[in-house]
């Protein structure tokens, strides 16, 4: 069973073609970067019209790349949302015409239920599990007690890691998207400046990362003004532990208490060195699998669609004609439509 994924909520055009739900056979990222850099962020016009300069260009190449041809797909599967609205419109309008002309059924895909399926390309799924999102736009920690259920049992009440992360980079002058570059300089520098960890209510799961990222803020300015000077990457250093101090022990926390086999990371952010140390360090001995998505299935792409895409296929969910992006799309929505089937 060949299922064809296309993603297009932000400002990557990415097509891919999964196998059964967990085997990756072509996967094709058209990432516009570049195009965006000297903005310092996602400009969404501009988004939008490399999507539709790209997205038949990255069709044909991942069918290429799998040797394959339309006939052989049985299904295509869509970021619905959430996302940048006029970005999610290319991406479902490509895979309705694809749709249509190959007489193929539609599924649309909640943008989060795919990071969280990227996993699922490494290891099949062990149930009850608990996913770790941690993304440009989202920070949350989902319970799953089966396929496309997903329970939210904590986010963000403010930014997101990874909006964190380039706010800071931003501050330090680093190019978009500055997490990676926070992520390298942390390993170079030292840990010696104290930034807030808000771990909210104790028996909260929920985040908050705009203090930490005010705090560094504050303390350049502040230093600044007193001539006092503090290295780049002592702070890069400095607030990435604020970072992952806080990730990793709500995850580990809320492992143990929903008794989960699994434990999974997903979004961007999932691609950082220290995050990923942290957990390996807290789950070490543990009775669960910690499960992270190699690099490229980290940040935006479409495999993770496609295999998001093949369960909500599989459970009888079809997309009809009307399908439209939905840039509010939330994950309980989507879960009880893939329920009510
Ligand atoms: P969402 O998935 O919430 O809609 P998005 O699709 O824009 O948002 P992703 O593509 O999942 O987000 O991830 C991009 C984010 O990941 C950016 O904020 C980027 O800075 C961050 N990121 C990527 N690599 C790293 C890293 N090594 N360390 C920290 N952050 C990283
Ligand atoms: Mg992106
Ligand atoms: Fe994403």
């Amino acid at each position: 069973q060949y299922i064809l994924g296309i993603e297009t909520s932000c400002d990557e055009t990415a097509v891919a073609i999964v196998k059964n739900g967990t085997e990756l056979v072509a996967n094709v990222v058209a990432s516009q970067i570049e195009s965006h850099k000297r903005f310092g962020g996602v400009v969404p016009e501009i988004a939008s019209r490399h999507h539709v300069e790209q997205v038949t260009h990255v069709i044909e190449e991942a069918l290429e790349k799998a040797d394959m041809t339309m006939e052989e797909i049985e299904a295509i599967a869509v970021t619905e949302g959430p996302g940048l609205v006029g970005a999610l419109l290319i991406g479902v309008n490509a895979a309705k015409a694809l749709a249509f002309a190959h007489s193929k059924p539609l599924v649309g895909v909640h943008h989060i239920a795919g990071h969280i399926y990227a996993n699922r390309l490494q290891k099949e799924f062990q149930f009850p599990l608990l996913s770790l999102v941690v993304s440009g736009g989202h920070t949350e920690l989902i319970h799953m007690k089966d396929h496309g259920e997903f329970e939210i049992i904590g986010e963000t009440r403010d930014d997101a890691a990874g909006e964190a992360y380039d706010k800071v980079a931003r501050t330090l002058k680093l190019p978009y998207p500055g997490g990676p570059h926070i992520d390298r300089m942390a390993h170079e520098g030292e840990t010696n400046i104290d930034f807030p960890r808000a771990w909210l209510e104790s028996d909260s799961y929920d985040f908050s990362f705009s203090g930490p990222k005010s705090s560094v803020i504050n303390t350049l300015h502040n230093a600044k003004q007193r001539g006092v000077e503090l290295k780049d990457v002592d702070i890069a250093a400095s607030f990435q532990q604020s970072v992952v101090e806080v990730l990793s022990t709500k995850t580990h926390k809320a492992a143990k208490e929903y008794g989960v086999n699994q434990v999974i990371v997903a979004g961007g952010v999932a691609a950082n060195k220290g995050l990923r140390e942290a957990l390996e360090q807290k789950f070490e001995g543990e009775d669960m699998e910690l499960l992270i998505p190699p690099l490229h299935l980290c940040t935006d792409n479409a495999a993770m669609i496609a295999a998001a895409g093949t369960v909500a296929y599989n459970s009888g969910h079809r997309a009809g004609w009307d399908l439209n992006g939905n840039p509010s799309l939330s994950l309980e929505k989507y879960t009880k439509r893939n329920q009510t089937l």
